[in-house]
């Protein structure tokens, strides 16, 4: 038996984002940052899909999903 493992992570959609920061405000654990100045980005590998910056995020461009471990 295979056992899947499932992550929840923060998925942003970078061509609607407006870089406002309010996400970056919000991330208990710096997991997400405007890169280049135009657009959030989250580091996978911190983020635990707390849903914080989704909830926050005007634009409603961030989706929290379920990703494979
Ligand atoms: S889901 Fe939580 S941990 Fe991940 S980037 Fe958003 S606020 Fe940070
Ligand atoms: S809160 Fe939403 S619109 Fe603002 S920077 Fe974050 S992802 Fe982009």
């Amino acid at each position: 038996m295979t056992l899947e493992k499932k992550r929840r992570k923060a998925v942003v959609d970078r061509s609607a984002c407006v870089a406002c920061g309010c996400c970056v405000k919000v991330c208990p654990l710096q997991a997400i940052q405007i890169v280049r100045g135009i657009t959030a980005q989250v580091d996978t590998e911190t983020c635990v899909g707390c849903g914080r910056c989704a909830k926050e995020c005007p634009a409603s461009v961030i989706e929290i999903r379920e990703v494979e471990a």
